[in-house]
């Protein structure tokens, strides 16, 4: 039996992993389950170019809790190792890299996500085991190796007893780790770290319901049979050719991934490069409510199928967050800090390939099936929208097939848009004026008067709609867009011909002076406006501008001004003064009367823009029935 000592410097090395890895202690099962994944790879590869006498076969990897023992197996049928190997590869290998990690993130423990995933490989066992035994045999012909190390730098390598090639790990776990010796525990890491890991790993056995034998009774039980536990599946839908996959078995991968979701998805999105880098992954478009606090980290990240984190910032555009699926890719650096991998530039190249991908597949869904497009559209617009604001090269793309719905249903992209109300819609500045509502029922008689004029109304209710708008009407000459009730309708798009007032200056003043005296609340501002006679006699307006830079800051993000989500709701009162009723409260000679006149017609007009509510609203019901009497 030969003794030696771990050659490096930082004498205590194993507290310092505990430490700086203590919230991902976790991680040692993953990392040991990759050495064993490897190394049964690259016997794969060693026979299947003749450089292995050993036959393949099929090799699985088994992890064995042995609560009573204390201690954890994890054995497999690879490569193995020689004697020679274990020293290089333990002793000085992975024991440097060990060594290595700790000195390179020291000063950035506390950087949470990434940090402590990858790098530790081998020695990250020492997080949960006071002594490790490796007991390995190569595929060489060479006798087989039983190396132990029991925590301080000291080990010792004797023969081992094994005969079939291979590597067997055990590790006597730690007092302070006794929480890995529950199964449960176990099948937990298994099932979130190693899901889709390509060799098969068998973990304990489970009961199978075999079908009843012919001519059994109806009260028999059914015959049962204990069977190996395998947890993974190691041929996942992303690492099949697209070609290869019909409509369900994706939709079979996705309730793989996310077994307690019912829903369907709506699409998904085939990822599959291998140059400039390597990157594999399905992503999935899931039904997306308006609310802009759905869930994210949903996308799960693997490296070599190994899962690596749920957590993707960084590497997929933000707006794609709230998609679903997997990405898969060896060239992203794991074992680095947030702030470096996103400046890295493989990363970049591949959050704008995503984000490429995304759009032509989204484009095709759009040009191969447009009546489907337009039937998914709300459950995915968010999205699109999110897109368009926050990555140029995805509002390039997305502006060919963005819709903007009407309130009528008829789903336009922005080009039919314009081809169809450019005529009737385009004010005496030459400016083309869209006009949208966000809420058909609450702006119910602001709709029907833009159609009254033959203008078509879009629907636009997404939470971040206005900072859309906002990016259109800056990237686009000659737009704005208006929602229906921000001023009287002749005003939305004003064109040359302008009513004639009815009203001389003086009974301007006049009437402007009697409302003055009635309208208490300071938040209205009057507006006497010339229009047809038979347009509503008084109606509340919100001015676009105002009422979009404060929904802009109260979703969050720039262009509004500071302060703005404080600021009162402002509203105008528009006074038709060419209608009769108006000409008839101006005409009034008791104050009383005139008092109202106007009361009645002011809580109509907040009634029909829907702001009379509480006690108002039951003074101006009690009101009409005086008057209805
Ligand atoms: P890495 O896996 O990144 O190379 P590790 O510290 O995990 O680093 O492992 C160090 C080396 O030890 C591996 O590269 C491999 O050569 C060897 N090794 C570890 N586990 C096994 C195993 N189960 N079978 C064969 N070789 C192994
Ligand atoms: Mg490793």
């Amino acid at each position: 039996m030969a003794t030696g000592k771990i050659n490096v410097s930082v004498e205590n090395i194993f507290p310092l992993i505990k430490k700086f890895l203590y919230s991902d202690h976790e991680i040692f099962l993953r990392e040991l389950i990759s050495n064993a994944t490897d190394a049964t790879l690259k016997l794969k590869h060693l026979t299947s170019v003749g450089d292995a006498k050993v036959a393949y076969g099929d090799p699985i990897i088994e992890v064995k809790v042995d609560k009573d023992g204390k201690k954890i197996h994890i054995l497999d049928q690879g490569v193995g190792m020689t004697e020679e190997e274990v020293k290089k590869y333990i002793n000085e290998v992975a024991f440097s890299g060990a060594e290595e990690f700790l000195d390179k993130y020291k000063d950035a423990g506390k950087d949470a996500g990434i940090i402590g995933h990858f790098g530790l490989g081998f020695y990250s066992a020492f997080m949960v085991a006071d002594k490790v035994d490796i007991i390995t045999k190569s595929f060489k012909d060479e006798p087989s190796v039983h190396w132990s190390c029991d925590g301080s730098p000291e080990f010792t390598i004797k023969k081992g007893k094994k005969e079939s090639q291979g590597t067997e790990i055990v590790l006597h776990i730690a007092e302070d780790s006794t929480e890995f010796l529950e199964e449960n525990r176990i099948s937990e890491l298994l099932r979130k770290y190693n899901k889709f890991m390509p060799i098969p790993i068998k973990f304990g056995t489970r009961t199978e319901t075999l079908p009843k034998p012919e001519g059994a009774k109806e009260e028999d039980p059914a015959p049962t049979e204990e069977v190996d536990n395998f947890i993974n599946n190691p041929n996942p839908a992303w690492t099949k050719q697209p070609a290869k996959l019909k409509d369900e078995d994706y939709k079979d991968f996705y309730r793989e991934l996310y077994p307690m979701q019912f829903e369907e998805p709506l699409f998904n999105i085939h990822l599959n490069v291998d140059y400039p880098f390597n990157l594999t992954g399905i992503l999935y478009f899931p039904k997306l409510s308006n609310d802009l606090n759905i869930q994210k980290d949903r996308i799960q990240l693997y490296q070599n199928q190994v899962f690596v984190t749920d957590n993707v910032e960084g590497i997929v555009p933000e707006f794609l967050t709230m998609l679903r699926g997997v990405i898969d890719s060896p060239d992203i650096p794991l074992n680095v800090s947030r702030s470096y991998l996103q400046a890295d530039g493989a990363v970049k190249k591949i959050s704008s390939y995503i984000t490429r991908k995304v759009a032509d597949k989204l484009n095709s869904i759009f040009k191969k099936d447009r009546e489907d497009f337009e039937k998914k559209w709300n459950d995915i617009k968010i999205v699109i929208e999110y897109g368009m604001l926050s990555e140029d090269k995805f509002f390039e793309k997305a502006d060919k097939f963005a819709l903007y719905p009407t309130v009528d249903d008829t789903y336009y992209t922005f080009e039919e848009l314009q081809e169809k109300i450019k005529d009737n819609q385009t004010d005496k500045d030459e400016k083309l004026v869209v006009l949208y509502a966000s809420d058909k029922e609450a702006q119910h008689s602001y709709i029907e008067a833009a159609k009254a004029k033959g203008y078509e109304v879009l629907l636009m209710d997404s939470p971040i709609v206005s900072h859309l708008m906002q990016k259109l009407e800056t990237s686009k000459e000659n737009l704005s867009f208006a929602r229906v009730d921000a001023d009287h309708i002749d005003n939305l798009i004003k064109k040359e011909d302008t009513q004639i007032s009815k009203l001389s200056d003086e009974e301007k003043e006049k009437l402007k002076a009697n409302l003055e005296e009635v309208i208490e609340n300071k938040s209205y501002t009057i507006q006497l406006e010339a229009m047809d006679s038979n347009a509503s006699p008084f109606i509340i307006t919100e001015p676009e501008f105002m009422r979009r830079m404060k929904e802009m800051q109260q979703s969050g993000g720039g262009g509004g001004m500071f302060g703005m989500g404080n600021m009162p709701e402002m509203y105008n009162i528009i006074v038709n003064t060419n209608h009769e009723l108006v000409g008839e409260i101006l005409n009034t000679r008791t104050a009383k009367k005139r008092e109202r006149l106007i009361n009645q017609s002011i809580d109509l007009a907040r009634l029909s823009k829907g702001l009379l509510k509480g006690e108002e609203l039951t003074r101006f019901i009690q009101r009409s029935y005086e008057m209805v009497k």
